[in-house]
C-alpha cells in the first residue's frame, strides 16, 4: 500500500520504517530541515535500537522515502497517518497544534479518497476536529475518513513492539477506512480492536494512565515498606505472581517520567475535568509520583547532612534505558535539586548526556563510566542501563571521597554494594 508518515520521532519514523520494511510505499515527512537532511542519509534523528538498520535498508530497497512536503505526500499516499507530538500545553491539556496544522496541510491536498489515521496520543473527539479541519480546507467529506489507531510502542523496544503488540486498536466510524487499515496490519497477524473514534482514542489514554496508576501503587506501598520492615521486590513479587496482577509495572523506584505517562495522565485529568469528572484516583497517582524522587532526594541530603558544595555522580540521564529520551526524565528533577542546594552534578549516560548538556551546562559530563565517580559523595543510580547492571563497583567506588550509593531503581542488592564496601540506599527496603 502506499503510506504516508506524518512527523518521524519516535512513533512516526518507527511506523514508517516498519511498514515499509513489511513492504509498503512509504514516505516520511518532517517539517525540521535538520531531520530530513539527516534521514535522506540514512541516520535517525533520535536513538532507538533497530532503527538506523530498517531506515537505511528501506531507503536503499526503494520503499522508504524522506519528503518535506505533506502535500506532495498525502497525494502519493492512500494511508496518511499524523504522529506529530501533542506536548502538554501550560496546564497540562494536550497542545494538539501540530495535529491542526498537518490536518490542515493534509486538508488543502487531498485529491482522491484518502484514509487520515491519528496516531498521535490525542483528547476524545479530536477525530471529530481532524475531520472538520480537513473539510474546512475544501476537501469533500467523501473523499476521506479520519481513523484513530493509537501507538503502544515502548522507546527502546519500539520496533520489537511494533511488530509484536498485544493489540491494535482502530476506530473509525467508516467500515471502509477500518478495512483498509485492517489489510494494512493483517501482515502483522495480531489481534485487532476494531470500535469508534472516540473509544479508541480514551483506550490510549486508559491504558496510559493504569499502569502509571500500577507504578504508583508499588511506590506507595514502598514507602510502607520503608517503614515497616518489608522488602518491596519481595512483596511485588508476592503481589504480581497473582496471575489477576500480573509482575509488569510493578517495579518500585523513583517514579515514572518520559513523553508519555506525565503528559497522558495529566491530559486524562485535565479531559476529565472539562467533562465536569474529577478523576481524584489519577490525581492522587499523579502526587504520589511527583513525591517519590522528591523523598528520596530527601534521602540522599539528610545522609549528606546538606548539599552544598558536595559532589553527587549520577549513573543515567535518559527517562528509561535503551532511549535517549530524556521528556520528563527523573534525572532532570534531581539534577535541579541538587544545583538550587548548591552541590554539583556528574553525570553519565551511554547515549542521553547531548540532550542534558544545554539545559545544564553547568553538569560535568563524562564519556565513561568509571569517571563519574571522581571525588564523589555519593553515587545516584537514575536509570537502569544494562552497563549498570554489570559495573565493577568496587572499581567505581576507587575515586569516590566517600562510598555512598543511592540505587533508585533497585539494580544492585544491598550485599553487592556493601561487598564493594558501599553503603547502600534504595527505594522501598532499609
Ligand atoms: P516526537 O516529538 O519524537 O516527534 C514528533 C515529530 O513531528 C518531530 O520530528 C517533529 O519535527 C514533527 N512535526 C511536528 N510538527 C510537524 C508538522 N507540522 N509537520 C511535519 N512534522 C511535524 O514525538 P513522538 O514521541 O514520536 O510522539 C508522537 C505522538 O505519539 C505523540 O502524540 C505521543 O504522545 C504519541 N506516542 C508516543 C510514544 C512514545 O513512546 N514516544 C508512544 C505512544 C504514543
Amino acid at each position: 500500500m502506499k503510506v504516508a508518515v506524518i512527523g518521524t520521532g519516535y512513533v512516526g519514523l518507527v511506523t514508517g520504517v516498519v511498514l515499509a520494511e513489511l513492504g509498503n510505499d512509504v514516505v516520511c515527512v518532517d517539517n525540521d530541515p535538520e531531520k530530513i537532511d539527516k534521514l535522506r542519509n540514512g541516520i535517525p534523528p533520535i536513538y532507538e535500537p533497530g532503527v538506523e538498520e530498517m531506515l537505511k535498508s528501506g531507503l536503499r530497497d526503494g520503499f522508504l522515502s524522506i519528503s518535506d512536503s505533506i502535500r506532495e505526500a498525502t497525494r502519493a499516499s492512500e494511508i496518511v497517518f499524523i504522529a506529530v507530538g501533542t506536548p502538554p500545553g501550560d496546564d497540562g491539556t494536550p497542545d494538539l497544534t501540530a495535529v491542526r496544522a498537518v490536518a490542515a496541510e493534509i486538508g488543502k491536498a487531498i485529491d482522491k479518497y484518502t484514509v487520515v489515521v491519528n496516531k498521535s496520543t490525542v483528547p476524545v473527539g479530536s477525530g471529530e476536529l481532524v475531520e472538520t479541519i480537513i473539510a474546512e480546507q475544501g476537501a469533500d467529506r467523501s473523499s476521506f475518513d479520519v481513523v484513530s489507531n493509537p501507538e503502544f510502542l515502548r522507546e527502546g523496544s519500539a520496533i520489537y513492539d511494533t511488530l509484536n503488540p498485544d493489540r491494535i486498536v482502530i476506530g473509525a466510524k467508516s467500515r471502509d477506512a477500518a478495512v483498509k487499515l485492517v489489510e494494512l496490519y493483517a501482515p502483522i497477524e495480531k489481534p485487532m480492536i476494531i470500535t469508534d473514534l472516540e473509544s479508541a482514542e480514551m483506550i490510549k489514554y486508559a491504558s496510559n494512565s493504569l499502569l502509571a496508576t500500577k507504578i504508583s501503587f508499588i511506590n506507595a506501598i514502598s514507602r510502607l515498606c520503608e517503614l515497616t520492615g518489608a522488602n518491596v521486590a519481595d512483596v511485588a513479587k508476592g503481589v504480581g505472581a497473582d496471575n489477576r496482577i500480573g509482575p509488569q509495572f510493578l517495579g518500585a523506584g523513583l517514579g515514572w517520567g518520559g513523553s508519555c505517562f506525565p503528559k497522558d495522565v495529566q491530559g486524562l485529568i485535565k479531559i476529565s475535568e472539562r467533562y465536569g469528572y474529577d478523576f481524584r484516583l489519577l490525581r492522587e497517582a499523579w502526587n504520589i509520583n511527583s513525591d517519590q524522587t522528591q523523598h528520596f532526594l530527601r534521602r540522599i541530603e539528610s545522609r549528606l547532612g546538606s548539599l552544598a558544595d558536595k559532589n553527587i555522580a549520577l549513573l543515567g540521564l535518559a527517562f528509561k534505558p535503551n532511549t535517549d529520551d530524556i521528556r520528563f526524565a527523573k534525572s532532570l528533577e534531581i539534577i535541579e535539586y541538587i544545583l538550587e542546594r548548591g552541590g554539583n552534578v556528574a553525570a553519565y549516560d551511554p547515549v542521553a548526556a547531548e540532550h542534558v548538556k544545554d539545559l545544564y551546562p553547568s553538569v560535568t559530563y563524562v564519556d565513561s563510566v568509571y569517571e563519574v565517580s571522581d571525588q564523589a559523595d555519593a553515587l545516584v543510580l537514575v536509570t537502569e542501563w544494562n552497563e549498570f547492571k554489570q559495573i565493577d563497583l568496587d572499581r567505581l567506588g576507587g575515586p569516590m571521597r566517600q562510598r555512598l550509593l543511592f540505587d533508585g531503581r533497585r539494580v544492585y542488592s544491598k550485599q553487592l554494594a556493601e561487598r564493594a564496601g558501599f553503603e547502600y540506599f534504595t527505594v522501598g527496603s532499609s
